[in-house]
């Protein structure tokens, strides 16, 4: 195997920085994507564009080229620009090593017509949580009414061409949005504006329909990362490789479809991720064919970073997208190295709840997996998981959520990110009464599962709403008895706490005699639910048995005695339980005398 000398590396050479494209469905990434690659196409050169797997490249040539009328004379040191082809959070989270993102640059895709939308705000979390830089493509300005197409040019000189009125709405909708990113606690401005590059993020107006902005976004791109990245992308031999995708290819079984970001594979190469195995073949679609298209791949002694390659291998049914790519040296030892890939899926696995108590987590790939389990662990959040798992929902899933049945009912969920649900394991779901919630927006699977536990605390509150008794005082008004027994009737002033209908009743001057509970009050003749501390109101008390249905006012107790919530250490905890936040201070105080009162230690 061919190793680059060392002193080769003296003069610093460069490799291209990865972009990825990221925003809301509809927003206009793939258009934006079809439109970079597209112009030079259609003037029958590519311009040295390449297809490779998964990803783009763009050489520093083209974009030059592309960008000149900018007369920015755009001093490139990078080779050029590798960009992610399957835009979204996927192929962004994917990009990973060890929890750090392997991206340099993302593209955030507004459309100009809605602002910021739900998985704008999803994709702004993931960029923060990565620490990834990015410039917002504020797309589909052609669309301002009455905008006047100037193809594939610059978005300043565009918009000189545009009417008062074009430029006035241009500007209204512009601010909403940088009003947005200030909502979600980001600085944002038109990029020739910006002042604060590195504080405040640049926003490219753009079209991906004629245009428009396109050679600002290239050499945006390009010139802010070889200016602020240039250590990062510095060419090493040191392989970094991650994988976007495993799939099977018809002619080569299952394949992995991997970014190397930096170093050399080569063919024969052992690779250790959470599986070892030799690369069969390196390969990348041939030149200016149709992408997965059969038999129509390049084989390849040895490629280097920054590519999107298509990796054949046995055993390759095993890997894991978003995980890290290994390869064992002539000096390595394979057993270390597998012990470094094992990290890599141990430092995901750690955030696993230590109490065994959580709900259980699904996603798609490793990097999803490990973007959720850092949203569910954020303090607004603080959702505990004790189990998780990559891939389609089996059985055995909806089998190791069960077991929170018996500790915790509410967490025998299974949070599914971005992944199918077999029929198996949705019968058994139902069967064993394990809920599961799909979604692929992860603060959706949040809300879902907020709406569940407060649609859970309901119904406890429901079914514990005869053992919570809320505490209060009562006096008899005289001259207000309206039936002296079954039912007790009488106007009573609440002279501390609540009155609820429900509050079981005594009187602790006569021995604590029960008398029954609020079956219904009136305040003014209108039916009400409770009564609180200085109201005066009717009340009608029903025993619960034969032997409270005969305690009767002036016999049993006097109108000067005051009537009192019956409570006991049961009533206490069940009323902590589930209606804690419920009870105000006030409440609270008023426990603590009754308790004494009652002799309840
Ligand atoms: P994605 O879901 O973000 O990948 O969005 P697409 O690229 O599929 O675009 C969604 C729709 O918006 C398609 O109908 C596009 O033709 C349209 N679209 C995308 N970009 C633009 C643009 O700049 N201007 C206009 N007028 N339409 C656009």
């Amino acid at each position: 195997k061919e190793e680059t000398p060392k002193s080769d590396s003296v003069q610093k050479e460069l490799r291209s920085p990865i972009c990825c494209i990221m925003g809301h469905v509809d927003t206009g990434k793939t258009k934006l994507l079809d439109c970079i690659r597209g112009t030079n196409v259609q003037e029958g050169e590519a311009g040295g564009i390449t297809q490779q797997i998964g990803a783009t490249y763009f050489p520093a040539e083209n974009i030059r080229e592309r960008t000149k009328e900018l007369k920015a004379d755009a001093k490139l040191n990078v080779p050029g620009l590798l960009v992610i082809d399957t835009p979204g959070h996927e192929s962004f989270t994917n990009l990973r090593s060890r929890g750090s993102g392997l991206c340099e640059i993302a593209i955030l895709v507004v459309d100009i017509m809605h602002g910021l939308e739900p998985q704008t705000i999803e994709s702004l979390n993931l960029l923060k949580m990565r620490n990834t830089d990015f410039i917002v493509a504020l797309n589909k300005v052609d669309r301002l009414y009455g905008w006047k197409t100037c193809r594939n040019a610059p978005i300043g000189k565009a918009m000189k061409l545009q009417s008062k009125d074009v430029q006035m709405e241009f500007n209204n909708r512009l601010t909403q949005v940088i009003t947005q990113f200030k909502e979600q606690g980001l600085n944002t401005e038109l990029y020739y504006k910006n002042k604060d590059r590195g504080e405040t993020f640049n926003i490219v107006p753009t079209s991906a329909i004629s245009g428009e902005g396109i050679p600002d976004m290239l050499l945006l791109l390009v010139q802010w990362t070889q200016k602020t990245m240039i250590e990062r992308l510095t060419f090493s031999n040191e392989v970094e490789c991650t994988v976007l995708e495993v799939k099977v290819v018809e002619g080569h079984g299952t394949t992995i479809d991997v970014v190397l970001v930096n170093g050399v594979l080569h063919e024969g190469d052992q690779i250790v991720g959470p599986i070892v195995t030799t690369i069969r073949a390196l390969l990348t679609p041939h030149p200016m064919k149709e992408l997965r298209v059969k038999g129509t791949y390049l084989h390849h002694k040895e490629i280097k970073a920054a590519q999107g390659i298509k990796i054949t291998a046995q055993g390759l049914e095993h890997a894991i997208a978003g995980t890290s790519l290994y390869i064992v040296g002539p000096n390595d030892d394979l057993e270390d190295i597998k012990a470094t890939a094992m990290e890599d899926m141990k430092s995901v696995m750690s955030r696993i709840d230590k109490s065994g108590e959580g709900v259980y987590v699904q996603a798609s790939t490793l990097g999803s997996l490990e973007a959720l389990l850092e949203f569910l662990k954020t303090p607004a959040v603080n959702i505990p998981v004790s189990g998780i798992s990559i891939g389609p929902v089996h059985k055995k899933d909806v089998m190791k959520a069960s077991v929170m049945l018996e500790k915790k009912k509410e967490y025998a969920t299974i949070l599914a990110f971005d992944v199918k649900v077999t029929q198996e394991a949705r019968e058994l779901a139902d069967e064993l009464g394990v809920t599961i919630f799909i979604a692929d927006i992860i603060y959706h699977l949040f809300d879902q599962f907020k709406a569940y536990i407060d649609n859970l605390k309901e119904e406890r509150k429901k079914e514990a709403a005869d053992d919570a008794v809320f505490p209060c005082v009562l006096k008899i008004i005289p001259n207000c008895v309206f039936n002296k027994k079954d039912p007790i009737v009488l106007g009573v002033d609440v002279v501390e706490g609540t009155a609820k209908i429900g509050t079981p009743l005594c009187v602790p001057q006569r021995e604590f005699i029960e008398i029954g509970r609020i079956a219904s009050i009136e305040n003014n003749h209108k039916p009400v639910d409770y009564a609180k501390k200085g109201q005066t109101v009717a009340i009608k008390i029903i025993g619960s048995n034969s032997e409270e249905q005969q305690k009767m006012v002036g016999r049993h107790f006097e109108i000067e005695d005051e009537l009192v919530s019956k409570i006991s250490r049961a009533s206490l905890d069940a009323l902590k339980e589930n209606y804690k936040d419920d009870v105000t201070p006030e409440e609270t105080k008023l426990l603590h005398k009754l308790k004494r009162l009652f002799k309840i230690p």
